[in-house]
């Protein structure tokens, strides 16, 4: 029988990772990263059935374009036995605004939505359209076949007492400014790896879902649906992350322009990149330095604190909204995965929802998903995160 495989690409302002999967079998052919600084990028491609790394150096690169076409140039050249096989392109996109709210196949007008909502996500949708554009361009066989799988669509059966700000209406009614959501891609794969973790239909699964990572965000998630989630409007509300400061009193902004003389676009920089633990540390944003020197450093226990702080308020006062039905806590993301400090920290705090941690099984294992409560607790699980089984999987089934 012919391999059916599908081509995911993640393409950030900063990074660029793709991979080529079986959607059916859930096999990964090759996984593929790229890094790059103003002129110059490394690419390492890395392919599971032979084994083996591909490393690649690129400089003068001009533009975003140039070097995605270089990654396309590759993968046709050098990988022909998988590009050949592939019937679909999966695009991440992390911004789908009103309309976009599940996967579709890309035409002019889903392009043209996504160019929209850029306004919600100006460091991500750019790059996704540049993406899409030179796909369409350069594998032409393929060019009713690229698919857009959306970080906010997971979150679209949020009810409107949930995703409204309480702002004048017509600011949701005219400029569609609500909560959509971020992470949704992983919260659903979440939502369906717990289905078969904890043995029940995707339908009955009631889960809070917190993805821990340098962007961090907090689903409650009803009958295996998304009711609400701490991400809003862009990725900036919610939790404390790395560099983000999450929720804050909106007149601190008013505060910073019009007493200390601080410009509009200054404020945004501190909010986004200036902020979270890297503000309150003073030191860094990386969880695992901050965790080295938790008992050492008063600034760096506050921001670890605070962090924990947040996600336990954001945990409770979801497991209150979910009407009793709370059958377990997942963590994912990179400090959810990997820092049982962090998550024992988090779970010690929720002993009044039954929830207590196994300290033996709470230690990092080289299993990706694993269970980490006692015999007397709800379920608590570790899960990795993979948006791109989930992309595959959306891909192929629309273009079936
Ligand atoms: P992104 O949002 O960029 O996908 P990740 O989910 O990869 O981020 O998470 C990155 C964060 O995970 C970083 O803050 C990093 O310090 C943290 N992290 C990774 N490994 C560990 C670990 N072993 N212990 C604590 N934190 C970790």
């Amino acid at each position: 029988m012919k391999k059916k495989l599908i081509l995911v690409l993640n393409c950030g302002s900063s990074s660029i990772k793709f991979s080529i999967i079986d959607p059916v079998k859930i096999v990964k052919y090759i996984d593929g990263i790229v890094e790059f600084m103003q002129t110059t990028a490394s690419l390492i491609i890395y392919d599971y059935i032979v084994d083996k790394k591909l490393l690649n150096k690129f400089d003068n690169i001009n533009s975003y374009e140039q070097l995605i076409i270089l990654i396309f140039d590759i993968l046709s050249s050098k990988y022909k036995n998988y590009i050949n096989y592939v019937i679909g392109i999966g695009h991440r996109v992390v911004h789908g605004g009103e309309y976009l709210n599940k996967s579709m196949i890309i035409d002019h007008d889903v392009l043209l939505k996504i160019q929209q909502a850029s306004i919600f996500a100006p460091l991500h949708n750019p790059f996704h359209i540049i993406a899409i554009q030179i796909s369409l361009q350069k594998i032409s066989k393929l060019k009713n076949s690229n698919i857009a799988v959306f970080d906010t669509a997971f979150h679209h059966t949020i009810p409107k007492k949930s995703f409204l700000y309480a702002i004048p209406y017509r600011f949701y009614k005219n400029y569609s400014i609500r909560r959509y959501g971020a992470h949704g891609i992983n919260h659903l794969y979440i939502t369906q790896t717990c289905s078969l973790f904890l043995k029940k239909s995707l339908d009955q699964v009631n889960i809070i879902s917190c993805h821990l990572g340098s962007g961090s965000s907090i689903t409650a998630i009803v009958n295996g649906q998304s009711v609400d989630t701490s991400m809003g409007l862009t990725p900036l509300e919610g939790l404390i992350m790395g560099t983000r400061c999450g929720d804050i009193d909106p007149s601190i902004i008013f505060y910073m322009v019009q007493h200390l003389g601080i410009s509009i676009t200054e404020v945004q920089k501190i909010l986004t990149k200036e902020s979270g633990v890297l503000g309150i540390s003073d030191l860094t944003s990386d969880f695992r330095e901050l965790e080295k020197k938790y008992y050492m450093h008063k600034k760096v226990k506050l921001s670890i604190d605070m962090f924990c702080h947040r996600v336990c308020k954001y945990i409770s006062g979801y497991s209150v909204l979910m009407n009793g039905r709370l059958d377990a806590i997942v963590f994912t993301g990179g400090i959810g995965e990997n820092s049982s400090f962090i998550r024992n920290k988090i779970i010690k705090k929720l002993s009044l929802l039954n929830f207590f941690v196994d300290i033996k099984k709470n230690i990092k294992n080289n299993k990706k998903n694993f269970f980490i409560n006692t015999d007397c607790s709800k379920p608590i699980l570790v899960v990795q995160a993979n948006e791109n089984q989930i992309i595959a999987q959306e891909t192929y089934d629309l273009l079936k």
